[in-house]
């Protein structure tokens, strides 16, 4: 046993840990129920000072974690007292280590290592962006093998601050395919032996490793935030968000409350945005998303474009946004490109498009009088410093191992050129 269990939110099932993505009687979310309720830190650097509430055995080693600082600048131009930044990228200056710059690499760590700790062998990721190159650097750290079917439009982002190694297997997309064939032959990789495939939003060991910037945040504030303000693609971070503020109100020590969820998408592709403002838990595509495929060419913020968000789903979205009397606002590129200009020069670091799009509806927040001058703010600015590593780094480029034309490839022929 380990220090968890699985625990199903719609019929209540338990299941001892293992890698197990779904319940056996309903589609609904499992959550890890933790042994220690009241939160330890353990002492190391990164992350693996959450360990008590990650659903791993052994401590994360890495360095990477999430970092929490007051706010001045930003702070003061807003008329806030008690804003706090949850920064997840590189800034050493301030003690941010996150090579790859974006709060995918909390998910990352724990994932591969509760994967091993599993005895599967290697790790499938359809991703188009930060998430791919998160894995593709734990494996490069670990060892572990990681298949990254990335869509052409990916490949930009495949960078790592590192010589990529043996473990990590690129396959490329053909122009011809789009996002949804490489998610398709993802999950047809996932099925050969030893292979599994990493789980979106249902692995708790992803939820829970972006739930630590929440964590970090109370641990700093010694408070739970009255307010969370992110950018949402899939919606993950955020349900972690909320997942955490659960943990804490029952600890005891961090407040008798939890976050208010006040969550963005970047307009005009906004599914989670129009269906929750419509009091709906469905996303109906026809009136949510029309013609999503030219409304996500339209979006700053690319990785805001998940098409099938885990919002209805028992424990989702749609759950959290409820429990925490939740917001949700539409933010246009113009706006998130000044509030970009805005927190840069203000707060000192570069930021990726998603974090621009959050700063905007923070702003917004501001303006409607949705929060008080003196409420506490955490605001997660999940992606940031690339430009900061560029000083510190020489970037290497991920090389695909295969570049797949036809996404109904025979396997055989796709692992074999794997192998080469
Ligand atoms: C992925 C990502 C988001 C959106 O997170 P979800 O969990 O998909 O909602 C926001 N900002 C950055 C920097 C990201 O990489
Ligand atoms: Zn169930």
């Amino acid at each position: 046993m380990g220090n968890y269990k699985l625990k199903c939110l719609d019929c209540g099932s338990e299941y001892k840990s293992d890698y197990r993505l779904k319940c056996d009687n309903d589609d609904s979310f499992l959550r890890a129920e933790y042994q220690t309720t009241r939160l330890e830190l353990k002492n190391v650097l990164g992350m693996g000072k959450f360990h008590d509430w990650l659903p791993i055995k052994k401590i994360l080693t890495t360095d990477a974690a999430p970092i929490t600082y007051q706010s001045e600048e930003l702070a003061r131009e807003l008329g806030l007292k008690s804003l706090y930044i949850g920064f997840s990228g590189y800034w050493p200056e301030r003690g941010g280590l996150i090579k790859t710059c974006s709060f995918k690499e909390l998910e990352a760590h724990p994932t591969m290592q509760r994967l091993t700790e599993s005895g599967k062998l290697a790790i499938v990721i359809a991703s188009a962006g930060n998430t791919s190159r998160s894995f593709a650097h734990v494996s490069a750290m670990t060892g572990i093998d990681v298949y990254l079917v990335v869509p052409h439009f990916g490949l930009p982002s495949m960078w790592l601050p590192e010589e990529p190694t043996d473990s990590i297997h690129l396959i490329s997309m053909d122009k011809s395919n789009d996002y949804t064939d490489a998610i398709n032959l993802a999950e047809r990789i996932a099925k050969l032996p030893g292979m599994v495939s990493e789980g979106g939003a249902r692995n708790v060991a992803r939820r829970d490793g972006m739930g630590t910037v929440m964590l970090d945040a109370a641990i700093t504030i010694k408070r739970i935030p009255d307010h969370y303000f992110q950018a949402v693609g899939s919606g993950t971070g955020a349900i972690a968000a909320w997942e955490a503020g659960i943990r804490l109100h029952a600890d005891g020590r961090f407040g008798n409350h939890l976050p208010k969820l006040q969550l963005a998408q970047n307009l005009p592709f906004l599914p989670m945005t129009n269906a929750w403002n419509a009091k709906r838990r469905e996303i109906i595509p026809e009136i949510d998303m029309q013609d999503p495929k030219k409304q996500i060419d339209e979006i700053y913020a690319k990785v805001l474009s998940n098409r099938s968000p885990p919002y209805s789903v028992t424990g989702g979205l749609y759950d959290a946004l409820t429990a925490t009397s939740g917001l949700m606002y539409a933010i246009t590129n113009q706006e998130a490109k000044e509030a970009q200009t805005l927190f840069e020069s203000l707060e000192g670091i570069d930021i990726l498009p998603p974090s621009a799009v959050a700063v905007a509806s923070l702003l917004k927040a501001v303006d409607l009088d949705r929060i008080q001058p003196d409420e506490v703010v955490l605001l997660n600015i999940a992606g940031g410093g690339t430009e900061r590593l560029k000083e510190d780094y020489t970037l290497s480029r991920i090389k695909p191992i295969t570049n797949v034309e036809n996404p109904d490839v025979p396997l055989e022929d796709l692992i074999r050129a794997c192998k080469h």
